[in-house]
């Protein structure tokens, strides 16, 4: 062992027996229609954590059916939006009532660690309230300046139906980045979460219920990308879709959607530079490189996975942040002291470690881990602080998203070469600088593509500011004001006042 702070099993209790997961479909609770399931196991501690009912065709055109059906003739998208606000503040108290026990659900599905599930259900809380605050603050344009006779109506509308398909990195955050600014909009919906992370969805499911949303107008539906999301991105009574998730399905999603011109929203990969100049402060960048790579073990869009350090300054960073790494306790996601938990797969830790020895096989060097982490009464499925230096752009470990806990080491020399390498990526999703100048600070901000910019910090972030990505990162926003416009429709209406207007034939 290379001297790193490991948690082993803190021997909490564990399920006696896994929860059985439901459809939920028009109000009703269902299994699917053939009776088929797939179950989750702890990726931390093995134990069977859920069984959900596994989706066909016939649950994902009921669920959109349903949603339709909510649209056309219900009254949510009718309803004011003082109505819509009420109910998602209900929601939001209803999420801090069972905060405990979502989270810890949370992290038995996906391995993180408790007191980051905690965070993540209470930042959930924030987006329903704050998704409240714009379904009363929603309003359209008029134009009083086309003359006399003349009014314009710039009218917002819900878009209508649409499909939510998320991933297992944040499986209750993600969803809250989306169903509550669709519902504050006035549309209906069809969720489907991971196939690995369903549990807290359903909960989420069960709680809309209680707070007494109208049947119909938000469904989840269990399952794979094959049917289910395939289903939810091509029917043609779907009006939106909304994605979080990899690069490459949301490239198969927008293909799918072309045939009937649906609206599609992309949140995907990234692969985020953080830019260290010489005058920074290297010990709160070094500390905030350890968070921005080992946070949810990497396993975030936003992981900052690769540093571009100016070559001044690279041995005493490098030395900052392997011996911080050493610090970051890595074990069981039970523990309250532990912040990186279990990797989601074996299949995902094959793929993170493949990444780190093409490296190594190709010329870089191993500063830190670069192997699976055996847990003491957990296993071994964990992956160990890495630090890997002598990248060069052209590795894959330098340019293709990895999603684990490894870190990438280039240097520069100029500023146009930190920003040629950190544009050099096709991802755009963040990216972050670390000087003591203010001016090259913005002139960083101003020349990087990305959707969002950290300035001596790193992965901030607040309900009310956009997140999305540039280039190959995704297109549209989510949070802020954009967050909601996104399901929204525009609709002009030209209204003739007093005078009638003159004949076009004579
Ligand atoms: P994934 O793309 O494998 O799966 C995401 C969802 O899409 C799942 O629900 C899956 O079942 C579904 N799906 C799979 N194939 C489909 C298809 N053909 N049609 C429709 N749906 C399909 O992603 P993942 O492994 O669950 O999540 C990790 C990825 O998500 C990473 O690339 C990460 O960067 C990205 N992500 C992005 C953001 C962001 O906001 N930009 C946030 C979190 C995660």
């Amino acid at each position: 062992m290379q001297d790193l702070t490991v948690i082993p099993t803190s021997n909490a209790a564990l399920p006696d027996a896994a929860v059985a997961l439901q459809h939920w479909i028009s109000g009703q609770w269902l299994d699917s229609a053939d009776g088929a399931t797939s179950e989750r196991r702890s990726p931390a501690h093995g134990v069977s954590v859920s069984v959900a009912a596994k989706g066909g065709k016939p649950e994902a055109e009921a669920a959109i059916a349903a949603a339709r059906a909510a649209f056309d003739a219900g009254g949510w998208p009718r309803s004011s939006g003082k109505d819509r606000a009420a109910l998602l503040l209900k929601v939001a108290d209803l999420i801090d009532r069972d905060r405990e026990m979502i989270a810890r659900h949370e992290v038995l599905e996906s391995g993180k660690p408790i007191t980051q599930a905690m965070a993540e259900i209470e930042g959930a809380a924030d987006l329903w309230r704050y998704a409240a605050a714009l379904a009363r603050t929603l309003h359209g344009d008029s134009h009083n300046s086309l003359g006399p006779d003349m009014l314009g109506l710039v009218l917002k509308e819900p878009i209508g139906v649409v499909s939510l398909i998320c991933p297992w990195n944040f499986p209750f955050l993600i969803v809250s980045q989306k169903l509550p600014f669709a519902l504050a909009a006035g549309c209906t919906a069809v969720v489907k979460p991971s196939e690995m992370t369903p549990g807290t969805t359903v909960m989420l499911g069960k709680l809309l219920e209680e707070a007494g949303l109208p049947q119909g107008v938000a469904n989840i539906v269990l399952g794979y990308g094959d049917p289910v999301g395939e289903i939810l991105s091509t029917d043609p009574r779907v009006d939106m879709v909304s994605f979080t998730g990899s690069t490459g399905v949301g490239k198969r999603i927008s293909a799918a959607a072309s045939a009937t011109l649906k609206k599609v929203s992309l949140e995907l990969g990234g692969k985020n530079p953080q830019v260290i100049f010489p005058d920074a402060d290297l010990d709160q960048a070094a500390d905030a490189i350890a968070f921005g790579v080992y946070f949810n073990a990497g396993e975030c869009c936003n992981s900052g996975s690769r540093i571009i350090v100016h070559a001044d300054v690279a041995e005493a960073l490098t030395d900052r942040v392997v011996a911080l790494s050493r610090k970051v306790p890595f074990g069981d996601p039970l523990d309250p002291r532990t912040q990186v938990g279990a990797i989601i797969s074996s299949e995902h830790l094959a793929k993170i470690d493949g990444y780190v020895q093409d490296a190594v096989a190709a010329g870089a060097r191993l500063a830190l881990g670069g192997a699976a982490l055996e847990v003491g009464g957990l296993g071994a499925q964990f992956y160990q602080p890495t630090i890997v230096t002598d990248v060069t752009p052209d590795m894959p470990i330098a340019c293709e998203e990895v999603f684990g806990p490894v870190l990438s080491v280039l240097t520069f020399t100029s500023f146009d070469e930190a920003i040629a390498l950190a544009n050099g990526a096709a991802y755009g999703l963040s990216a972050g600088v670390w000087s003591r100048d203010v001016s090259t600070c913005l002139d960083f901000a101003r020349r990087v593509q990305a959707g969002t910019v950290w300035t001596n910090t790193w992965m901030d972030g607040f309900s009310e500011l956009p997140f999305g990505g540039f280039k190959q990162s995704g297109q549209g926003r989510e949070l802020g004001r954009y967050g909601i416009e996104e399901f929204l429709e525009v609709k002009t209406v030209q209204m003739r006042i007093g005078a009638t207007r003159g004949a076009w034939v004579a």
